[in-house]
């Protein structure tokens, strides 16, 4: 990006409510709760599909396949919500102790501190100088979150909120593990198994497009990627089902 395109740019930001402010954060904050939702509805649909396919491989009854993804509904969101918050809260507090560090830098050493940030604009392309007046402006405005931004780089909009991952992902798998257990309702005797597969994978495919869409990549691959996944899932447990069926039952 050339210089007259980068000071539009600060002009714009700076400008409250300009178009490019809007964007951004927006983009930036939603980017964690979409990535856990998307995460979490793939997840719902690939689990919960395999173990309703699984059973009913096995020659069980309706109530039986049911009484699977009902389990597998509540099993999985408890799951989820269990394994975002463990690891989004280890993320949050790594946060927490790089800027309880930063803060204690900032009080004791500040003159250091003001020069480390005139060195990483340095390092990013700027003369001495100008460096030091960007780090100086900068740090008259909002110190902790010039330091935070620039040398750790963490936003102030985007820290990881670990209840936020937890009930986001919970919440996303329990809404799409109703589509394989609507499928099985809706379907006639004969045709469980494919109706759970075809409405899974249909969903899937629109899933993964939507998944490559908001992160920015092809939505074709990214739709074909999670359908051949979720496909190859309920094909193994499907045979694993059919097998134990005849041994066990
Ligand atoms: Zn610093």
């Amino acid at each position: 990006m050339g210089p007259k395109r980068i000071v539009a740019r600060c002009l714009m930001k700076t400008k409250s409510g300009g178009p490019m402010k809007q964007v951004e954060m927006h983009r930036s904050g939603r980017i964690g709760w979409l990535r856990a939702a998307v995460l979490g509805s793939d997840d719902a649909i690939v689990s919960t599909a395999s173990l309703m396919i699984g059973v009913a491989a096995s020659s069980a009854s309706k109530a039986a396949i049911l009484v699977a993804g009902v389990a597998g509904l509540v099993a999985g969101s408890m799951s989820m919500a269990v394994g975002e918050f463990v690891s989004v809260s280890s993320q949050r507090d790594s946060e927490r102790a790089d800027i309880e560090r930063e803060k204690r830098e900032l009080a004791d050493q500040p003159q250091s501190e003001l020069q480390e940030l005139a060195m990483i604009y340095v390092k990013r392309g700027l003369e001495e100088g100008l460096a030091m007046k960007v780090a100086e402006q900068l740090s008259a405005r909002d110190r902790l979150g010039a330091h935070m931004l620039d040398e750790l780089g963490i936003r102030q909009t985007s820290l990881a909120r670990p209840m936020q991952a937890a009930w986001i992902s919970a919440a996303s798998f329990g809404c799409f593990a109703v589509v394989p257990i609507a499928a099985l309702l809706l379907a006639p005797a004969a045709l469980r198994i494919p109706a759970i597969a075809a409405l899974s994978l249909v969903s899937l495919a629109a899933l993964g497009g939507f998944g490559g869409h908001i992160g920015g990549a092809s939505v074709g691959r990214a739709a074909l990627r999670v359908t051949l996944g979720g496909a190859l899932a309920m094909a193994v447990t499907a045979l694993i089902g059919r097998i134990l069926g005849v041994s066990v039952g």
